[in-house]
Order: C-alpha cells, then sequence, then structure tokens
C-alpha cells in the first residue's frame, strides 16, 4: 500500500463526511454502497470470457437414428448450439449423421463474468443419448432407434445390432397397441401413441390402430362411449345393436338365429342380402 493511500484511509475512517467530501473521498458506507451498485450493473454488462483459438473441433462420434424417429436436441443455453439427430429416410438403413465434436464449453455467468465449463464428446453423448450412471434405461435413445458410433459411415454391424435393439422394443411397442385396442375402452385406445404407430410400421405389422384414432360416439344404451361405425356394442353389460342388418345377416349365416327370430320389419331385407 503507497503513504498516499494510507493516509486516505486513515482520513476515510476518521474524517466527518463533509470534511471527506471536500477532500474529495468516500466514507466507508458510502464506498461500500458505490461498490456493490457497480457490481450489480455489471450483472447486466457483465464481461465474456474468451475460449483460446483452435479447439479441436472436427467430430470423433457421431450418432445415427435407424427409426423415423429424429428429434433437435438442445442441452441449455449454454452450450450454443444444438444437437439434431436426423430420421431414417425410408427406404435407407440409417439416417444422416449428426456429429458429436471433441469438446464442447458451456458457458455460464458468474457475478459479472462468464465462465467454461469442459464437456468431453463421451459426456455429450451420454446426455443425448440418455445413457450413462443414474439414468433409467427406459429413457435411452436406443429404444427409439438411435445408435452411437466412432466411424463415419456406421459399421453394418453396428446398425444390425441398433435395429435389434429397436426391433425389441417395437415388438413390445406393437403389443402394447395391441393390447390397448382390444380392451375396447376409448381411454385405452386413446392412450396408444405415435409411438406405438411408428414400431407398427416398422415392424410391418397389419394392425387397426396405425392410422388416426377412430372417432368415438356415445352408445344410445348405455353411454359408454364406442368406436363409430361397429355393428353392435359387444359387451355383457350392454349389446346395443348399431346395424341391425349387418348383425342379422351375421347371426342366421353363423347358425345362431333363424331368420323368423329377426324382427319382422327387417325380415325381407334380411332374406335378400343372405341370396347374395
Ligand atoms: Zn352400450
Amino acid at each position: 500500500m503507497s503513504n498516499s493511500t494510507l493516509e486516505n484511509n486513515l482520513k476515510a475512517a476518521t474524517l466527518p463526511k463533509s470534511a471527506l467530501r471536500n477532500a474529495g473521498l468516500l466514507d466507508s458506507e458510502t464506498a461500500q454502497k458505490e461498490i456493490s451498485t457497480r457490481m450489480s450493473k455489471k450483472l447486466y454488462g457483465f464481461s465474456r470470457k474468451q475460449l483460446p483459438p483452435g479447439i479441436p473441433s472436427e467430430p470423433r462420434v457421431w450418432l445415427f437414428s435407424v427409426s423415423e424417429y429424429g428429434e433437435t436436441i438442445s442441452l441449455g443455453a449454454g452450450f450454443g448450439e444444438t444437437w439434431e439427430i436426423k430420421p431414417c429416410p425410408e427406404g435407407k438403413d440409417y439416417g444422416p449423421a449428426c456429429g458429436v465434436k471433441p469438446i464442447y464449453f458451456q458457458e455460464e455467468v458468474v457475478v459479472d463474468k462468464t465462465e467454461h465449463t469442459p464437456f468431453t464428446d463421451v459426456q455429450i453423448v451420454e446426455c443425448l443419448m440418455k445413457q450413462g450412471a443414474g439414468l433409467n434405461a427406459s429413457l435411452d435413445r436406443r429404444r427409439v432407434g438411435w445408435f452411437v458410433s466412432y466411424e463415419n459411415p456406421p459399421r453394418p454391424e453396428a446398425v444390425a445390432e441398433a435395429k435389434r435393439i429397436y426391433s425389441a422394443e417395437c415388438k413390445r411397442l406393437v403389443e402394447e397397441g395391441n393390447k390397448k385396442s382390444r380392451s375396447g375402452k376409448k381411454e385405452d385406445f386413446d392412450e396408444i401413441n405415435e409411438e406405438n404407430r411408428r414400431a407398427a410400421k416398422f415392424l410391418k405389422q397389419n394392425v387397426d390402430w396405425d392410422k388416426a384414432v377412430s372417432k368415438m360416439i356415445d352408445c344410445p344404451r348405455c353411454g359408454e362411449p364406442v368406436k363409430e361405425g361397429i355393428v353392435v356394442h359387444a359387451v355383457s353389460s350392454c349389446g346395443h345393436v348399431f346395424q341391425l342388418l349387418p348383425y342379422w345377416v351375421s347371426l342366421v349365416q353363423s347358425g345362431q338365429k333363424v331368420i323368423t327370430d329377426a324382427p319382422e320389419a327387417i325380415q325381407e331385407r334380411l332374406v335378400k342380402e343372405l341370396k347374395r
């Protein structure tokens, strides 16, 4: 500390405020206020730390999708970029590569300047693929058809392995879709989602729930929601017949009923229909 600073500090600690102002000095209380005001101003105009030039940017690892599922992922504004895993085009084995650079720096504001936290490609890949310690296996992005390759283009074995994992998941999703469709409950049917439909398409499975959700109407007898266009509300608690003619055609054709069991009003039409 210089002699003049020592002298000023002594004055600031001992002289009254007015005398300090005349001497062009601040008392300790005002000085503290000044400093904190200047700090908070700096929060709005914080200074950014610069990264050194020449940081390696050539990817050593790539992400691909074997499914028609793609996504643009942000890991936070501090990265200043996003990663785009593109869907696999129809008829191809895998989609375009998403390169992951060797190192990334997440920029964070610390008081009045920014700090950079480094992340390696391995760490970024773990985040994008939702793999690694502490992460639920059900989130693993291999289950939507994505895979990691340290080569571009990827080895055929890596593609085959990705397809094997995704196919297994698709089988589960198709079974889930079938179960929800079979239950006959509207809330189950509504739960069939894009994932289930993608899975059916990937496995080239013919299912009756792979199109957009059917329109539901209320059953006039029991009030339960039912799919529009059904012949009969085939539950033990109801049995309402929506389409009398197709219903009786089926009963007579299968031998469960005879023509004369049908309501008289439709018997004539029933005979005609059965002769076709
Ligand atoms: Zn009903």
